[in-house]
């Protein structure tokens, strides 16, 4: 009954064959009037005609063009949504997936949940619900439950140029599910969005599309950017250098937002921290009181004052007053403030900006106005993500301190100057050992590129390249490695077995996996039974992957049901045979999100708070001898006493951790729980979620340690004994030092581990990675070796029938035994003799 024919004010479909439908949608005129500036709405037509007319449409388009808020509301209104079916976006991020949610959903003005969103954690998806975003990964575990996807009628593959492990996967499936479609009279519309980076791997690929798809281009309104190179090659504290050059932009150009691109979180709090302090005087939001900014306003005032005396007291009275009235700027700079700076390469000699009288432009700094500065990464509350796109208080210039998330999936306004350091933190990992680290490396020259473009959106802009054009022609890549090539894909090779796609190097990739990282991958689902093991000839061989398909095993279907890694379903599987479930989908919700636990307490937290986190996780970890629990222990115990403490954000300042990723654990505990249930014997009672869990008792606690074994089996390491260091100095080195199988370097506990004082002799790890030349372990738990011939008998080598000792009968015992010799791994650590 929505349908209409088509008013006169929208684009006429020229396919007759097709009946042109106009789903109306009420926008407010300032919606409507913002929409008419972008590029895209020019293209509506075009872009819905070739979605109409072809099963594959590539579209691709400038970051802040529109695609990601307009071609789902083209498509609604083009009727994609009419018959109940959904038009599905995914994104490769979550931030973007409820921003751009919320903000379709208000400009479409549907506040009844018929645009909605759905990530790992959380989502407001309903029945009624026509444009649903999405990350990538939830629409994957959408088609192992539904592989046609038979309740959509597009799906939109957004950013796909980010070359998001699960967008890759997506496109591959996606371009087989379409065909299916088709067939079957039903058809599916895909439609693979990206910036204007790299379309050829998607057209030009014959194993993915058979036929080159139709690719749209939307000429974006860029205005141009005036790119500033540095004279010096590369700076080596590159925080600092942003931050005299945000300074210099501030004093001495006009108006116009900033946007600096740093690698992490921390740099981005240090340098928001700096810049707060050197320009105070804004309301700061949500982290501190505003008292308390006033307060120190105030003082910093008044010992400015103090010493001003050569100024007239009034002219200086009058300026405090002034800014105090509207609560902003600090009448003089502080002293520490780089004064004598010469501008530098702030602006080269082209430029049309002349600022190049530094007597003006230090008379301009003396009465900078507020800067309004934010901070915007990945694991930041998304409350305060928000905060980014509303306009700065008035006569503040707006400051973003970004990560690369600020790069293409979402749009800043007003920017007009980027600060770009040229910097990216990438995290690699060694394909066969499973190490990895995080290294700060050289961005490519193509998401440079795209940071420079952010300060053109609403007009002329310049961008501020805090390194040389030769190191960007010599040193830069031209595009970034997929994300495929730099991580283990255990979970992604779990995923398409449990879809029936046996022979995953078959699958057609946009960017096929290294054959190694695959085979190493099936090894590790074969040590976690997720995967039948290969016949004993081929086993032998060691050549698994190359003649042997295997195929996943009933464990493996269940495993992929849940939306983890498959070592953690594995643990939640397990626990089903004790009445652990409570606690072990505690455990694994903590153990899957990222630092609950922080490691070190900020700069401006006093001394001691270190040793006061750490008095109180060693009480979480248990006391004597159950101080061997360890790391994962104090997760699931840190997780029920913030339930229990009644007040999370006071308990988690308290105790170091983040109140974000508490917050994840508790909405991954409802969720796991209800997976749970689904399958579950039917008759048992299904288990409610009690956020004021119990400690675990100490049976309990074993049993969990026996569950975290079971889900490492390939993360098991042994504490070097002193015999087997030979050189002395060695021995000082490698004291508390491990090893782990198939690695030769030795391994250390991570310093902030809480068994680091007792290390005990076996354990295994939650991670392992490299940190200045050191490889380390982290998320350590204790065990026993006697577990190990029980829980990973597959990695044992048991003496062999004729060489077993006749059994005998011990007179001491007063019954018959039989010892067998097991060693453990391929390099034959010995474990105690096991009794028959
Ligand atoms: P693209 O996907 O092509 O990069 P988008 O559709 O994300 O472009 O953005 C189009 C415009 O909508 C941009 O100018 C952006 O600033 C604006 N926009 C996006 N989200 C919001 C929001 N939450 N509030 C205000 N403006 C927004
Ligand atoms: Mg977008």
């Amino acid at each position: 009954e929505h349908k209409e024919t088509k008013s006169d004010d929208t684009p006429v479909l020229k396919r007759e064959s097709k009946p042109a439908i106009f789903v109306p949608v009420h926008r407010t005129a300032e919606v409507q009037a913002a929409r008419m500036k972008l590029p895209i709405l020019a293209e509506e037509q075009a872009i819905v005609e070739a979605i109409n007319e072809n099963p594959v449409v590539i579209l691709a388009g400038e970051t802040g063009s529109g695609k990601t808020t307009q071609v789902p509301q083209f498509l609604y209104e083009a009727g994609y949504a009419a018959n109940g079916k959904i038009i599905g976006v995914t994104e490769p991020r979550r931030v973007a997936a409820t921003s751009m949610a919320n903000r379709v959903a208000e400009e479409m003005n549907l506040h009844d949940g018929q645009v909605g969103y759905q990530i790992r954690f959380e989502g407001n998806v309903k029945d009624n619900t026509r444009i649903k975003f999405m990350t990538d990964g939830v629409l994957l575990k959408a088609i192992q439950k539904d592989f046609l996807l038979n309740n959509y009628s597009v799906v939109i593959i957004d950013e796909a140029h980010e070359r998001s492990v699960y967008s890759d996967i997506l496109l591959g499936l996606l371009s087989r599910i379409v065909m299916l479609r088709q067939k079957r009279g039903n058809p599916l519309k895909m439609v693979i969005m990206s910036a204007t980076l790299r379309v050829e791997d998607f057209t030009d690929n014959q194993r993915l599309f058979k036929t080159k798809p139709v690719v749209i281009q939307v000429e974006a309104r860029q205005f141009p950017v005036s790119v500033h190179f540095n004279k010096r090659t590369a700076f080596e504290d590159y925080v600092d250098e942003s931050y005299r050059k945000v300074c210099k932009i501030h004093r001495q150009l006009p108006d116009g937002g900033i946007l600096v691109f740093l690698t992490g979180q921390q740099e981005v709090n240090a340098l928001c921290r700096k810049l707060r302090q050197t320009f105070p005087g804004v309301k700061k939001t949500g982290e501190s009181k505003p008292d308390e900014d006033m307060e120190k306003v105030l003082s910093k005032i008044k010992a400015k004052k103090q010493n001003m005396k050569k100024r007239s007291k009034k002219e200086v009275d009058q300026r405090v007053k002034i800014n105090l009235d509207h609560y902003s700027a600090l009448p003089l700079q502080e002293q520490e403030q780089d004064h004598d700076e010469s501008l530098g390469d702030l602006v080269d000699s082209d430029q049309e900006l002349d600022i190049n009288d530094e007597s003006e432009a230090l008379s301009q700094s003396q009465t900078a106005p507020p800067l309004w500065v934010l901070p915007l990464y990945s694991l930041l509350p998304s409350y305060r993500q928000q905060k980014v796109f509303a306009a700065p208080p008035e006569g503040s210039r707006l400051c973003v301190v970004a990560t690369n998330v600020a790069e293409t999936s979402l749009t800043i306004p007003n920017v007009r100057y980027v600060v770009d350091t040229g910097r990216v933190k990438t995290k690699f990992f060694d394909k066969v050992t499973g190490v990895s680290a995080f290294h700060v490396t050289w961005t490519s020259q193509a998401a440079a590129n795209q940071r420079a473009g952010r300060a053109g959106r609403t007009g002329p802009g310049h961008c501020y390249r805090l390194y040389s054009s030769a190191v960007f022609n010599d040193e830069f890549e031209k595009f970034s490695l997929p994300d495929i090539a730099r991580r283990p894909i255990d979970d992604l090779v779990l995923q398409m077995k449990s879809m029936d796609i046996e022979k995953v190097i078959h699958f057609p990739f946009p960017t096929p996996p290294d054959i190694q990282q695959l085979y190493a991958a099936e090894r590790r689902l074969l040590l976690l039974n997720a995967l039948e093991p290969p016949p004993r000839n081929i086993r032998l061989k060691r050549k698994i992957s190359q003649e042997w398909t295997s195929k996943i095993t009933p464990l493996g279907r269940a495993m992929a049901a849940y939306p983890l890694a498959p070592r953690y379903a594995k643990m939640l599987l397990l626990s089903q045979q004790h009445d652990l479930l409570q606690l072990s989908i505690t455990l694994v919700a903590a153990l899957s999100v990222q630092e609950l636990v922080l490691d070190q307490p900020a700069d401006s937290e006093p001394g001691d708070t270190h040793r006061r986190w750490l008095g109180q996780r060693r009480s979480w970890a248990g006391t004597g001898q159950s101080l061997f629990l360890g790391d994962p222990m104090v997760l699931v115990r840190a997780v029920g006493a913030a339930e229990y403490s009644g007040d999370i954000e006071a308990f988690c300042s308290t105790n170091g951790i983040r109140s974000k990723a508490l917050r994840e654990v508790r909405k991954l505990r409802v969720q796991l729980t209800n997976e749970t249930n689904l399958i579950i014997p039917s008759g048992t009672t299904p288990i409610v979620v009690d956020p004021r869990m119990a400690p675990p008792t100490e049976l309990q606690a074993k049993q969990l340690r026996q569950i975290l074994m079971a889900g490492l089996p390939d993360h098991v390491a042994r504490r070097i004994a002193p015999n087997e260091i030979k050189e002395a100095e060695d021995r000082r080195k490698y004291k508390y030092a491990y090893r782990c199988p198939e690695m030769e370097d030795p391994v250390f506990l991570n310093p902030s581990s809480i068994l680091r004082y007792s290390h005990p002799e076996w354990i295994v790890y939650q991670d392992i990675y490299e940190h200045d030349d050191k490889i380390y372990l982290r998320g350590i738990t204790a065990i026993e070796p006697e577990w190990l011939p029980v829980f990973s008998p597959s990695q044992c080598t048991f003496s062999a029938p004729l060489e077993l000792p006749a059994p005998r009968y011990d007179s001491d015992q007063g019954r018959i035994v039989c010892h067998m010799n097991v060693t453990f791994g391929r390099s034959g650590w010995p474990l105690p003799v096991m009794e028959l």
